[in-house]
């Protein structure tokens, strides 16, 4: 998509901190971090939201978990624990409509989240 931002950034068109790369998935440190590690981690294929994803999507979306495991342990967050996060739509706090997961960690989390 021409006007998303996350597909500029797959594009090379917007710089970004990358970390991690497959064949179906891309991750690159938030620009606004809300802990110590937050990385995004998307996939490659433009999809909006969570509610545009179906079942042709599975592997792919189960694709960005393996990342985050991956991504985890590379951090050092595996054993302390971290945080996977996905929002969907305005409520949630989506801002950017290029379905990304949220890793956090390096801190503690509160549950409920706010
Ligand atoms: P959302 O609010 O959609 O769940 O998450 C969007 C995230 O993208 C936010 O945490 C925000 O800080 C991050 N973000 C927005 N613009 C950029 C950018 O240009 N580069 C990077 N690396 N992160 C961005
Ligand atoms: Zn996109």
């Amino acid at each position: 998509m021409s006007d998303c931002l996350f597909c500029k950034i797959l594009d090379g068109d917007i710089p970004a901190d990358i970390v991690f790369e497959s064949d179906t998935a891309m991750a690159f440190r938030d620009i606004n971090p809300q802990a110590p590690t937050h990385v995004l981690i998307i996939p490659r294929q433009h999809i909006s939201t969570i509610n545009d994803i179906s079942a042709a999507d599975q592997s792919l979306v189960g694709s960005l978990f393996t990342a985050a495991r991956e991504i985890a342990a590379k951090e050092g967050l595996s054993d302390d624990g971290y945080r996977v996060v996905m929002n969907c739509n305005e409520a949630a706090g989506q801002t950017v409509f290029h379905i990304h997961l949220h890793l956090l960690g390096g801190r503690s989390f509160d549950w409920p989240p706010g």
